[in-house]
């Protein structure tokens, strides 16, 4: 058992109530430790604090990140920065996977990784105002960042036995900086003779996740792409309670399930917590313990295949009930191992 925590960032809304939920769970059944920081946007309404750099060597200090959701405001507040983006950048997660995998009953199969640039793009903070008749965001491309990024999504297609890599951007509109994006990913593409290497531009792409997702197997995308693609997808399959993701930097790793804080079912005790599930067991592979991983997957999946689900996803249980299954699940099956 290792003896360094994770951090625990829960932050707002149904993402602090989930955080808190799943670290339990990963506590009792896998023995994980935790260490709590306060952080988010209802947190400096309170205290008037942001992360700051006590926090951010608190959770260097962790083996790994739990994170929740921020609530974020739909205008700029003075003194608030998000701390997912704050985090994004000071740890450098740059390649942010999100698989999408459709597990309940019906006609919505979809089972694509999508790996998105996580630090540049238009969500690189570059933003100012020209006075009153004019904003303007720059969106950023480095070949540096593209290029690593687009290596980590070759490296992890193949490690998952994935064949077919589709790069999305808009480089027909955006001809300098998503066509410096997808020269480098096709370019990177030719050391992987493995791999298909197609294309596909962003709105063909989000057409075609819903139409016809089997045309996918990974996508390798940029920021804002894979931030909607993403909720596209999950949209497209059992819905964005079910959705996870794993930020990954050359010091710690991530984890965040896609969802944000959901203010509309927040304290109600019915938030859907597979994709924090799923977003831990990416977690756990990632600091390698890989069966914790592969036990946690399983038990998450035998929970909803015997209906444990919640209202979002057309069940009656509450976050507890579909917990307390997933736990027993993972009692259930570490007897059988034995
Ligand atoms: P934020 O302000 O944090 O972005 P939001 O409500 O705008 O929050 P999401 O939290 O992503 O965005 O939620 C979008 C919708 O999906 C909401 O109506 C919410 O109720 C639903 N939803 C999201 N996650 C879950 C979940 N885990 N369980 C149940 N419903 C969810």
């Amino acid at each position: 058992m290792n003896s360094v925590p994770v951090a625990l960032i829960g932050c707002d809304g149904i993402g602090r109530e989930l955080a808190q939920a799943v670290s339990r769970l990963l506590n009792s059944c896998f023995g994980v430790g935790f260490l709590e920081i306060e952080a988010g946007y209802e947190h400096f309404r309170r205290t008037g604090r942001t992360l700051d750099a006590e926090d951010l060597q608190r959770i260097r200090s962790c083996r790994g990140i739990l994170f929740g959701a921020t609530r974020s405001p739909r205008s700029r507040v003075a003194g608030y920065e998000s701390p997912i983006l704050l985090l994004r950048k000071h740890f450098d997660l740059f390649a942010n996977i999100r698989p999408v995998k459709s597990r309940l009953k019906g006609e919505r199969k979809m089972d694509v990784i999508i790996v998105r640039e996580n630090i540049e793009g238009l969500y690189a903070g570059r933003e100012r105002s020209n006075g009153p008749e004019e904003a303007v965001a720059e969106k950023v491309v480095t070949a540096r960042n593209t290029e690593r990024l687009a290596r980590f999504a070759f490296e992890h297609a193949r490690h998952l036995g994935r064949t077919r890599v589709t790069v999305v951007h808009k480089s027909n509109v955006l001809k300098l900086s998503d066509g410096m994006f997808r020269g480098i990913c096709l370019e990177v593409g030719r050391d992987y003779p493995d791999m298909e290497v197609r294309e596909e531009l962003v709105d063909a792409a989000a057409y075609h996740l819903v139409r016809d997702a089997g045309r996918f197997d990974v996508i390798l995308t940029m920021n804002m792409y894979g931030d909607i693609l993403s909720d596209v997808a999950a949209g497209a399959s059992d819905g964005l309670g079910f959705a996870p993701s794993l930020s990954i930097g050359p010091e710690t790793a991530l984890a965040e399930p896609v969802h944000g804080s959901a203010p509309d079912i927040a304290g109600k005790g019915i938030a859907n917590p597979y994709g924090m599930v799923f977003s831990s067991c990416l977690l756990l592979e990632r600091l390698g313990q890989e069966q914790d991983s592969r036990a946690l997957r399983a038990a998450a999946e035998q929970a909803i295949a015997e209906a444990f689900l919640t209202p979002d996803a057309g069940g009656s249980h509450s976050t507890e009930e579909v917990l307390c299954a997933v736990e027993q699940n993972v009692r259930a099956g570490s007897r059988q191992a034995e």
